[in-house]
């Protein structure tokens, strides 16, 4: 049995009409930027996670750097970022000419650790980037009134959890503004690179409009230095195909995870899931004592696995500069080398799932 870490091709087959139809109107439309489908789009996101504004763009990690821009962060001002995140996050933050602080993250849920964020606040401090990682929400009531009582801005990392909810409100609506992105795998996908930005805030939603798009308010009329940062139509319109399931493949997930929870729960640390928010299961992640023999044992079963992520930020080559060394987040670096995440899409099947269990039995029985 061979059992995919994602299946896309699985996906398109339950929703082909659709897909096929979005390609066809961007085909025969002739419009392939700024046109009907992004404007829809902007619409529809906007109401899926109840927001005023929605603002497509190039990417996710063009969301965020936008936002930061769009917030008015400057160069020498320090963002606070989870040392356990896509590098993408402090990669935004870098862009901008932000100084990356970085926070290590919480034991049970894997997000931004707030007694440790409030201890990296600085007179320069100006944002928070509070990532959903793997889909569960973080912490936002502690995080806001953090942020709150410091002045600071705060950005969503929304990347993983479209349509995760924390106390019945799907997240993108709690900080300042929130950043999606719409890469083939995430939960909602498309098919090459996209992202969208949610907010409230008109001035950031004006600012982001112009920032993407050379930072023109008027044709030819640049009022800032902006970027080519636009989410194509064929991008938007495939978008919009799948965001009217979106909510029913986050709740097979659920069903997904529960299912691995049970088989799995007395052989390895399974993922702990905060009170009142409901998983948007973007990662299925387990916790093993040998990983690399567990991922090797796997493989050799047909079952595919990954690692998010194998390294944190602080012992990237590319973050060398902040002089921080191994010790500093350790809760973020034991997790590095222990962590696995599980085959997981909505189209899995029972059979599929027990399997990869199964082995996973077979595995740490030994
Ligand atoms: C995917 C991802 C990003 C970047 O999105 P892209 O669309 O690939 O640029 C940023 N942050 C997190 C947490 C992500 O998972």
């Amino acid at each position: 049995m061979k059992v995919n870490f994602v299946d896309l091709k699985r996906q398109y087959e339950t929703i082909k009409d659709d897909i096929d139809s979005a390609f066809d109107r961007v085909r025969s439309s002739f419009k392939f930027v700024l046109g009907d489908e992004g404007k829809a789009l902007e619409d529809e996101f906007a109401k899926f996670c109840g927001t005023r504004y929605a603002i497509g763009v190039g990417t996710g990690t063009a969301a965020l750097h936008l936002l930061l821009l769009a917030s008015g962060i400057k160069p020498g001002d320090e963002v606070i970022v989870p040392a356990n995140t896509y590098i993408a996050t402090a990669l935004a933050a870098s862009y901008a000419g932000a100084k990356v602080v970085l926070v290590d993250v919480d034991k049970d849920t894997y997000n931004i650790d707030p007694e440790k964020f409030k201890n990296a606040i600085t007179k320069k401090t100006k944002a928070v980037i509070p990532v959903h990682l793997y889909g569960q929400p973080a912490d936002m009531d502690i995080i806001m009134r953090i942020a709150k009582e410091n002045g600071l801005r705060v950005i969503e990392d929304a990347c993983q959890a479209h349509g995760a909810k924390y106390k019945g409100q799907k997240v993108g609506a709690f900080g300042d503004a929130a950043a999606f992105s719409f890469y083939p795998g995430k939960n909602l996908g498309a098919y090459g690179d996209g992202g969208i930005v949610t907010t409230d805030d008109p001035k950031i939603a004006e600012n982001v409009r112009m920032l993407r798009n050379y930072g023109e308010k008027e044709k030819y009329h640049h009022e800032l230095k902006g970027f080519n940062e636009r989410l194509d139509e064929l991008q938007a319109a495939i978008i919009r195909a799948k965001l009217k399931h979106l909510s029913r493949w986050n709740e097979s997930r659920r069903k997904v995870a529960e299912l691995y929870n049970k088989l799995l729960e007395s052989i390895v640390t399974i993922p702990k899931v905060l009170e009142g928010v409901e998983h948007a299961y973007h990662l299925y992640v387990i916790r093993s004592k040998d990983r690399e023999g567990l991922q090797k044992f796997l493989m050799e079963k047909g079952v595919y696995t990954g690692i998010h992520y194998p390294i944190p930020i602080h012992l990237q080559k590319a973050y060398a500069d902040l002089g921080q060394k191994r010790g500093m987040f350790p809760v973020s670096e034991a997790y590095a080398d222990q962590i696995l995440s599980l085959p997981m899409f909505a189209e899995l099947t029972e059979k599929e799932i027990r399997y990869v269990c199964e082995c996973v039995k077979e595995f740490e029985a030994k």
